[in-house]
C-alpha cells in the first residue's frame, strides 16, 4: 500500500501570516504558529505535514538572493525526505523567486508549489485558507505512489501556473497571478483538475542539482518614448555590470537611433549579455520583424522570446553565475531549460 504523502511548508513571510499593527494600521510580518492556529484544517489533510519557517519571517519587497539561496537549501537538505514542498512567500515579489527557484534546481522530481495570499489569514474574508489548503492538496497529489508534478508552481486563487510563466497583475484582485504566455497546469474547482498535456514530465532517473551561484550584477532597464543617451549611457556604464533584461516594445523594438545602437554595442563588446524581453504582458520578442530590430538582431542580443521579465533576470543572473562561456551564453539562453519559453 502506498504510503502518506510527506509535505514539507515553508514559511518566508508575506500578507497570508501577517497581523495588523494597532498602532498605526500596517500590515507586519508575523510568526509562523499564528498562522497554523487558524486552520485546523490542515490536520484532515491526506498527508503528513511538516513545517519551518523563517527566522524572521519577512515581506516579500525585501526578498534578495541571499534569501533565495536560503530557501533552496531548506529543500535541498530534505529533498528525499519529503514527496513535495509548499512555500509560502509574499505575493509582491513571489513571480521573481519562484523563477529563479526553478532555475537553481535542476533535474526536479517532485512539486514545489509557490503560495500566498492578498489577505491575511486571520481576516474573515480571507483568500489564504483555500490558497494554502490547495496548494498542499496538489503538492500530495500522486499517481501509483509518485508525485503527479515535478517542478517549480505558482498557485493563486483555484489555478495552478508554472512558476517561470507568471507575473503578478493585480494588487487588489484575488485574481492577482497570470500567466499569459501558457496554459495552467491545474484548475480548482468541485475537483482538482491537471492539465497533464503542459506538464513537465519528470526527471526521475536523473540526480537532481542544487545551484547556487546567482549573479547579481544585472539590471532591467525599461525603455519609453523620450528615454535620454545620459540615462542609458550611466546605466550600461555601471561598473561591474554583467547582465541587463532590457524591456522593449511591442514584438522586441527599440529606437533606430544610431547612439542608442552604439552604446548597445559598447556594452556588448564589454562581454556584459543583454536580453531583449517585451514589455507587453503577452506575446513574444521576433527580431527582425520590424525594421526597429533588424539592428538589435544583428549586433546580437539575446531575443528573450516569451519569457517574463521575472524569468528572464532570474535565468541571467543563474547563468552568470554559472559562468556559462561567452560563446554560448545566447544560443543557451534562447533553449527553454525549465519550460520558460517557447523552444
Ligand atoms: N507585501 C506583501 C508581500 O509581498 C504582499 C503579499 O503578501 O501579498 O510580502
Amino acid at each position: 500500500m502506498a504510503s502518506t504523502p510527506k509535505i514539507l511548508l515553508i514559511y518566508t513571510g508575506g500578507t497570508i501570516g501577517m497581523i495588523r499593527e494597532m498602532k498605526t494600521g500596517a500590515l507586519k510580518a508575523f510568526d509562523f504558529d499564528n498562522l497554523l492556529i487558524h486552520i485546523p484544517e490542515l490536520s484532515q489533510l491526506n498527508c503528513s505535514l511538516e513545517s519551518v519557517s523563517f527566522e524572521t519571517p519577512i515581506d516579500s519587497s525585501n526578498m534578495n538572493t541571499h534569501y533565495w539561496v536560503q530557501l533552496l537549501e531548506i529543500v535541498e537538505v530534505d529533498y528525499h525526505k519529503y514527496d513535495g514542498f509548499v512555500i509560502l512567500h509574499g505575493s509582491d515579489t513571489m513571480s521573481y523567486t519562484a523563477s529563479a527557484l526553478s532555475f537553481m534546481i535542476e533535474n526536479l522530481s517532485k512539486p514545489i508549489i509557490f503560495t500566498g495570499s492578498q489577505l491575511p489569514i486571520g481576516d474573515i474574508r480571507t483568500d489564504a485558507k483555500e490558497n494554502l489548503i490547495t496548494s498542499i492538496e496538489i503538492a500530495a497529489s500522486q499517481i501509483k505512489g509518485k508525485p503527479i508534478l515535478s517542478e517549480v508552481c505558482l498557485y493563486f486563487e483555484y489555478k495552478l501556473y508554472r512558476a517561470n510563466r507568471t507575473t503578478k497583475v493585480s494588487s487588489e484582485q484575488f485574481e492577482a497571478y497570470d500567466s499569459p504566455n501558457y496554459p495552467c497546469l491545474a484548475e480548482s474547482g468541485v475537483h482538482l483538475k491537471f492539465n497533464e498535456t503542459h506538464q513537465k514530465p519528470p526527471s526521475r532517473f536523473k540526480k537532481v542539482k542544487f545551484h547556487k551561484k546567482i549573479e547579481t550584477q544585472v539590471v532591467i532597464l525599461k525603455l519609453f518614448p523620450g528615454i535620454t543617451e545620459s540615462v542609458i549611457k550611466s546605466i550600461l556604464e555601471i561598473e561591474e555590470l554583467k547582465g541587463v533584461v532590457l524591456e522593449t516594445f511591442g514584438s522586441g523594438n527599440a529606437p533606430t537611433e544610431k547612439w542608442f545602437i552604439q552604446l548597445l554595442k559598447k556594452t556588448l563588446n564589454k562581454g556584459i549579455k543583454i536580453v531583449n524581453v517585451t514589455q507587453c504582458l503577452s506575446g513574444n520578442v521576433v527580431l527582425g520583424l520590424y525594421e526597429t530590430s533588424i539592428q538589435l538582431q544583428n549586433i546580437g542580443l539575446i531575443s528573450g522570446k516569451d519569457i517574463t521579465t521575472e524569468s528572464a533576470l532570474a535565468k541571467t543572473m543563474y547563468l552568470l553565475g554559472k559562468k556559462v562561456p561567452n560563446a554560448q551564453f545566447k544560443q543557451i539562453f534562447e533553449t527553454p531549460l525549465r519550460g520558460e519559453m517557447l523552444k
